[in-house]
């Protein structure tokens, strides 16, 4: 016997269609390419999805045809996400950061048709346009400029293609959830990168369990800037969670620097925010350059790669912020676990809350977390065991983008390639990437754990720790830090830092002061760089 309930596909259109229908006067603020700001709401964005929708669909797109966006967060790649999914399209945000020849693998393996981009992104796209001969428009995501279009006449306007749609236009109505709505490929640190086909359903489940309160915890009352780009897993999903809350959403365009972000948090009145670890760091740096504090923000999503314990205490101590720590991927959609007490919890005393509130959280609903070892036994939830962790759940990949049929997963599982903990509430603690991770005479020693501490120092301000060769050991973690600015620190006062802070055995060899690390196209840092230079230090002396 069926339910007798009505069927209806979970679509993104539906997305905007609340959005506009029942939030329709809420602000969407937008800082430009050349830094001015304009203002537009639900409203406007929908009107304008659905005539970029019709007006893709009358240049003859195709269902499931992917249309590129090589874009900041402004509001016309907010329309573009909703104009193409909704039209039934696939919507593939590229990452501007990539090296020349990793976009055009990239745009050439997804078969794009069409390129939007900003401003900023003109020389990029000029420098790999004769590498794609496939790709029909190139598309300035601007009104029409006359003198770009007498130097380019390769280049058509988005605002042009948005005034060809019709007003009238309705959403296809044959369109199904599992269809695929968006791509993103993977930051392809080893290998090709290798792209991951989101479906509407998959998009709305994780947009809907994002939003409740255990997760990112999104209302009608907050006011939402997504600093993670819109072209890394679709801003963590941001754009859908928040629009399906009727939530107002500040754009931040390219001027992510800390004054700019400060600047437009207090004057926006901005309650959460969402980004990598990286950009906080500049953030507050600039705040206590300037004494400034940020009075409406309540919440911060910190994800991406694993938020240092003093990151977390500064934002809560000094400027009230509650660090919402979590951990994700792009094959995940991209939200895996976030750290956030539980009932049972609120009563510990603070040392013991600080120390659960420093993991990288627990699944929602929808998410299942194992770890495994390398005979795919499956370990104990036991908050010490360390082993691969997998998971699954209807927004997690089950094939990559064009891959030889059954190759991605593992019994069942995505193997994340992390090395983690969980204990018996869920609560996750990723101790390295399987990659990164140091064996130490048949010892693993966490990376995270020794930059954590490093970082906790007040004269660094940033570290990386890799595995370097020993001859007795194996492997001895070797620290590469950057001095905070004006520090005079020594490698004898970092290492004796750790201390009383890490057992004796899992302390660093060496301390080598460099003046930046390497970091890739989504914020984090790239130890196999670091391995490459580094690794023989031990035994080369
Ligand atoms: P990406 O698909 O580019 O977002 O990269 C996903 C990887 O980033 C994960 O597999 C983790 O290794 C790392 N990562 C993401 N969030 C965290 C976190 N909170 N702590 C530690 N590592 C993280």
């Amino acid at each position: 016997m069926l339910g007798q309930m009505m069927d209806q596909e979970l679509l993104i259109s539906s997305i905007i269609d609340h959005a506009a229908l029942y939030h329709g006067d809420t602000e969407i603020v937008s800082v430009n390419t050349d830094g001015t700001q304009m203002r537009t709401n639900y409203s406007q964005v929908h009107k304008r999805a659905k005539k970029l929708g019709s007006a893709l669909t009358k240049r003859g797109m195709e269902r499931s045809d992917r249309i590129a966006t090589i874009a900041w967060n402004n509001h016309r790649h907010f329309e573009l996400y909703y104009g193409i999914s909704g039209a039934g399209l696939v919507c593939h945000t590229v990452n501007p950061r990539l090296f020349p020849e990793q976009l055009i693998y990239i745009l050439t393996h997804a078969e794009d048709k069409i390129v939007f981009f900003d401003a900023t992104f003109i020389p990029l796209v000029d420098g790999v346009r004769s590498h794609l001969p496939n790709i029909k428009h190139w598309v300035l995501m601007e009104a029409r400029s006359e003198e770009l279009a007498s130097q380019h006449d390769w280049m058509e306007f988005y605002e042009d293609v948005v005034a060809e749609g019709d007003d009238d236009y309705q959403w296809p109505s044959d369109l199904k959830e599992r269809d695929a709505s968006s791509l993103c490929y993977t930051s392809g640190t080893t290998g090709n990168p290798k792209g991951v086909l989101y479906s509407h359903r998959s998009t709305l489940l994780h947009a809907m369990m994002s939003a409740t309160p255990d997760v990112m915890n999104f209302s009608a009352r907050d006011c939402l800037l997504p600093v993670v780009p819109m072209f890394h897993v679709n801003a963590w999903g941001s754009p859908y969670a928040a629009a399906l809350a009727g939530a107002k959403i500040v754009m931040p365009g390219p001027g992510l620097d800390g004054k700019s972000l400060a600047t437009l948090f207090n004057d926006e009145k901005v309650t959460i925010a969402a980004g990598v670890p990286t950009i906080w760091a500049g953030l507050i740096q600039y705040l206590e350059a300037t004494n400034t504090k940020l009075p409406h923000m309540k919440r911060t999503v910190i994800g991406g790669s694993a938020c240092p314990p003093v990151m977390i205490d500064k934002f809560r101590d000094e400027y009230d912020v509650e660090v919402l720590h979590a951990w994700g991927m792009t094959e995940m959609s991209p939200l895996g676990s976030v750290n956030n007490l539980k009932n049972k919890q609120l009563d510990l005393p603070d040392e013991e809350k600080k120390v659960i509130r420093l993991n990288q959280g627990r699944p929602s609903f929808g998410m299942e977390l194992a770890i495994f070892d390398e005979d795919f036994n499956q370990l104990p939830n036991d908050g010490v065991t360390q082993g691969d962790l997998h998971c699954r759940g209807p927004w997690v990949l089950d094939e990559y983008f064009m891959a030889e049929k059954g190759t991605t997963l593992n019994n069942g599982w995505f193997d994340t390639g992390d090395v983690a903990t969980l204990d018996a509430d869920g609560f996750m603690t990723i101790k390295d990437r399987s990659k990164d991770i140091i064996k130490s005479g048949g010892e693993w020693i966490s990376t995270v754990e020794l930059e954590n501490i490093a970082v906790g120092h007040p004269e660094i301000a940033g570290a990386a720790a890799i595995a370097a060769k020993h001859e007795k050991w194996d492997e001895r973690p070797v620290i590469l830090a950057v001095k905070a600015e004006g520090a005079n620190i020594t490698e004898a006062d970092l290492l004796s830092y750790y201390d009383d802070k890490i057992i004796k055995w899992q302390i660093p060899d060496k301390v080598i002061f460099v003046d930046q690390l390497p970091i890739g196209a989504t914020g984090k840092i790239l130890k196999k760089e670091l391995r490459a230079e580094y690794e023989n230090v031990l035994i080369n002396g």
